[in-house]
Order: structure tokens, then C-alpha cells, then sequence
């Protein structure tokens, strides 16, 4: 495949691919939370007000919003810019996935598919939590089975792992699957546990029950049989940062502006940042605490 894949022609295909994929992504962030909707079922998409059928033209990954104005054909109702948002970001994402595994050969592209999942993956969590404050189980249980098997059928996720290697390969690499599950949902749970100890105040004025609700926990599991133990808690690890960074910025212009507390933020979009971190820098979240704990 070297030639034709490489350079500009196969980045070209990733961004369209993520285009695609981005167009997809938006109907499953829309349809995902509602009861009686499936991402598949009905097939084609229509217009929340008015729901008149999309022609396909209208599905046009940003050239149909553009050329739209970013309305409603039918009846005129201005179409979110989140929409072409997420197809932009998705390809964008798309694009460094290729750039970062670029992939020469059929497992290049069974990792760079994984890597691409995994990304569009925390845009469309990121946007259902933000507006719904949930992480459905129709994305985090069916893709933590995804994970399963796919730790099975491709030993090479799991380089470097220390589970079982004296068994197969295959069997092994799930245990490395497995096991990071059960570190990225765990430890995940445990933070939730203390974090609920020391926000018990504030989450009782909220009428919130736990500070991590159960669908992080879920999703880190999910995203845990893909990264394993080292890039689940990673993961973690950075968007413990990303929330620190973030709340101390949110109280400080809550501050500036009259000692209002801030809206609590869910922490699904701050488990994508580091997600995102770990695909592009694996081991990045480790390196960092390090140099924090030994200054050069
Ligand atoms: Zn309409």
C-alpha cells in the first residue's frame, strides 16, 4: 500500500472519511438521549422543527449548512452550527489519527481505525453530556464489547502489557483488554467516591447523588479495553488536570464577576481531553507527573 496510501492522497481520504463519519457522529449526539430513536432507525434524517425529510444533498457534510445559510430548507429554522462543527473537528481528528499511526499496511489501518473510533468517539460523549449531563449505555456497552474482541483478534493493542504472557497472544492481550477495563472503570469510580466526600455540600444544594455519575465509570471502562491499564489511568490522570486547570478558571471569573458559583461542568468532555492526550501522546499524562515529581 506503500505509494498510493501515503501522503496527501491517503490523508485526503482520512478528512473525508471523517467528514462522513462527523456527519453520522451528529445524528447519533442527536438521536443517542431520545427514547424511541435509534442512530439507525428511521434512516433518513429530518428537520427537528419541522421533520420534513433531508434530501441528500442536505446531508452534505458543511457544504449543504453553507449553502443553506444554515437553514431549514422547508421551513426555515436556523440549523445549529454545532452541526458542521463536529464534522469539521471530526476530520480534523481523522487527519492527525492518519498523521500519528500512518499506516503502510492492513494492520496500520485496522490501528488507525481504532484510534479514529476512539476520537469521534469522545466528541459525540463530550456533546451528550455537556447537553444532557448523561453517557448512554448504547455507546459505552456495546463498545466495551467492541474492545473485548477487538483485544482478542489484534494482539498488537496491547504491546507491552503484563497480564498472562505466558498464555497466547490472543488470550493474553484480552486479559491486557480486561484488565485496563477494570482500571479505567474502577479507579474511575473511586475518584467519583472521593470526590463526592469532599463536594457533599455542594452537591446536596445541586440535589446531585454522586459526583462521578455511573456512565463515566462505564465509558472509562469502555475506553480502558482499548488504551489497557497504563493508557486508561493516563488518561485519567489528564483530565484530572483539565478539570483542576478549568474549575480554578471558572471560579476565578465567577469571582471577577461577583462571587457567583459556577455551573457544575460534567466531567465527560474533561475524560475526552484526556483520552485525546493519550491517543496523540501515549504515556504523556506519566511523563508529566514525573517531571512534577523530580524537577530537572
Ligand atoms: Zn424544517
Amino acid at each position: 500500500m506503500e505509494g498510493l496510501w501515503s501522503g496527501w492522497p491517503g490523508m485526503s481520504i482520512a478528512v473525508m472519511l471523517g467528514l462522513a463519519v462527523g456527519s453520522f457522529a451528529n445524528v447519533v449526539i442527536y438521536r443517542s438521549p431520545l427514547e424511541g430513536l435509534t442512530s439507525v432507525r428511521p434512516s433518513r434524517s429530518f428537520c427537528p422543527s419541522c421533520q420534513a425529510q433531508l434530501t441528500w444533498f442536505d446531508n452534505i457534510p458543511v457544504l449543504a449548512w453553507l449553502l443553506l445559510r444554515g437553514r431549514c430548507r422547508s421551513c426555515g429554522t436556523p440549523i445549529s452550527w454545532r452541526y458542521p462543527l463536529v464534522e469539521v473537528v471530526v476530520a480534523l481528528l481523522f487527519a492527525g489519527a492518519w498523521w500519528r499511526v500512518g499506516p503502510t499496511d492492513a494492520f496500520g489501518m485496522l490501528d488507525f481505525a481504532i484510534v479514529a473510533y476512539l476520537a469521534v468517539t469522545c466528541v459525540i460523549v463530550s456533546l451528550i453530556d455537556l447537553e444532557h449531563l448523561i453517557i448512554p449505555d448504547t455507546i459505552t456497552l456495546p463498545g466495551l464489547a467492541l474492545g473485548l474482541i477487538v483485544s482478542v483478534c489484534l494482539p498488537s493493542l496491547h504491546v507491552g502489557h503484563v497480564f498472562f504472557r505466558e498464555a497466547s497472544p490472543h488470550i493474553s492481550s484480552l486479559f491486557a483488554g480486561i484488565g485496563g477495563a477494570a482500571a479505567g472503570g474502577g479507579s474511575l469510580w473511586i475518584v467519583g467516591k472521593i470526590g463526592a466526600l469532599f463536594l457533599r455540600r455542594q452537591m446536596e444544594a445541586a440535589g446531585v447523588e454522586d459526583a462521578m455519575g455511573f456512565g463515566d465509570v462505564k465509558w472509562m471502562a469502555h475506553t480502558g479495553a482499548f488504551l489497557g491499564v497504563a493508557g486508561a489511568l493516563g488518561a485519567i490522570v489528564s483530565a484530572c488536570f483539565a478539570g483542576a486547570l478549568i474549575g480554578i478558571l471558572m471560579k476565578l471569573v465567577a469571582w471577577m464577576q461577583g462571587g457567583r458559583e459556577p455551573q457544575p461542568i460534567p466531567f465527560g468532555p474533561f475524560l475526552s481531553m484526556g483520552i485525546l492526550v493519550e491517543l496523540a501522546s501515549p504515556g504523556f499524562a506519566w511523563n508529566l507527573l514525573q517531571a512534577i515529581a523530580q524537577p530537572a
